[in-house]
């Protein structure tokens, strides 16, 4: 089968002719439907290098996927051929405290895990292939009736883990809050559309690429912003003059960060999704009192399951278009360049 691999950091990953997998006890293959291009990845391509993750090459690139399940492995009883699933693609030990709530993007154990605070994708083979060899059943999710792989790929990253970062922080997101997303892209789209769907927030959707704050009007925002010097004092004016109460900050330069903190109104949330490696210097006047900075990695499989929900009842949908496997390097190369809205499905 076709597969991209990544061989080593910092260099484009090569389409190779690898032999297709086959289940062990408990493990199901996955023929692949949609597989989304992730920004991560162009990070694994060009920015991370060995000791930025417990992981290394070599393995397949992939972790947004959905598909069918085309084999199963002994001891696999409850999943049937050609059922259309999504992959939970956090492969965490399953024994430990995080993971036994589902939490696999945080398990504690990583010489039990298949890898180290990895997964799908990340330091084990993904999606950018034919095929996928997911390593427990547990990992796959029926999907709701309607809802296609293609269009369900994406749900499971650009959905999962701005849902995982809009739902922490729901508490603050009562009628007459404000939340800002910085950066609508792949998943700031979706965070537009999830903060719209379960929040009462008014929601402010900042970029600089006009296509993308016309999604974001689509996708529900009330205002949209180019970001400017006074991007920061902009907000806080919509904000009733207080400050934002949520922010998401979908791209992560010194430069976000820095709008992130100054916009945010005193007890909010800074969360921080975009791995472009900005800091955000820390002092006792550096944001408004008690806002509280985080950072979140991917969505725990009980988000999971409210996101295909969510999808499923049509309150969340990707805005998609979709390239054959051949074509993904040519796809990430035009979300180098800024010229992609929305997410790429790769489509094997
Ligand atoms: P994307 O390329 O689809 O979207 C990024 C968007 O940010 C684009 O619309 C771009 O125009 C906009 N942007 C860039 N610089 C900006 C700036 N200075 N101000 C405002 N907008 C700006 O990327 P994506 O796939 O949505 O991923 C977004 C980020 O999230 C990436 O860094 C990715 O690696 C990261 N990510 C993190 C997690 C996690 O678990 N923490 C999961 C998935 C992706
Ligand atoms: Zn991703
Ligand atoms: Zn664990």
């Amino acid at each position: 089968m076709r597969a991209w691999r990544l061989l080593e950091w910092k260099s484009e990953p090569v389409l190779m002719d690898i032999p297709e997998p086959e289940p062990g006890p408990g493990q199901v293959v996955i023929k692949v439907g949609g597989s989304g291009a992730c920004h991560s990845d162009l990070h694994l391509m060009r920015d991370f290098d060995i000791g930025t993750v417990p992981w290394n090459p070599a393995f397949t690139l992939g972790h947004e996927i959905a598909g069918w399940v085309h084999a199963l492995g002994d001891g696999v009883t409850d999943l049937e051929i050609g059922l259309p699933v999504a992959v939970h693609g956090a492969w965490g030990c399953g024994a430990c405290a995080r993971c036994r709530v589902g939490a696999e993007n945080y398990c504690e154990d990583p010489v039990a895990a298949p890898i180290p605070a990895g997964g799908c994708g990340l330091g084990l083979d993904g999606g950018m292939a034919d095929y996928v060899l997911v390593p427990d059943a547990r990992y796959l999710l029926p999907l709701p009736d309607g809802l296609d792989p293609v269009q369900a790929a994406p749900l499971t990253d650009a959905g999962l883990t701005p849902y995982h970062a809009v739902r922490r922080s729901w508490p603050k997101l009562q009628p007459g809050s404000t939340a800002v997303v910085i950066g609508v892209g792949g998943l700031g789209h979706l965070a537009v559309q999830i903060l719209a769907a379960t929040t009462a927030a008014r929601i402010i959707a900042v970029d600089n690429r006009a296509d993308a704050r016309a999604l974001a009007e689509k996708c529900g925002a009330d205002l949209t912003v180019d970001p400017a010097d006074d991007t920061a004092a902009q907000i806080r004016d919509v904000a009733h003059g207080r400050g934002a109460d949520v922010i998401l900050d979908f791209v992560g330069t010194t430069q976000t960060l820095a709008l992130g903190a100054q916009s945010a109104r005193s007890m909010g949330d800074l969360t921080l999704v975009g791995l472009a490696g900005g800091t955000l210097p820390l002092s006792f006047f550096a944001t408004a009192y008690e806002v509280s900075v985080q950072t979140v990695y991917w969505g725990t499989r009980p988000d999971l399951v409210e996101v295909l929900d969510l999808a499923g009842r049509g309150q969340l949908t990707a805005a998609i278009t979709t390239s054959g496997l051949d074509d993904m390097m040519d796809v990430y190369r035009r979300m180098e360049a800024g010229e992609i809205t929305g997410r790429v499905v790769i489509t094997p």
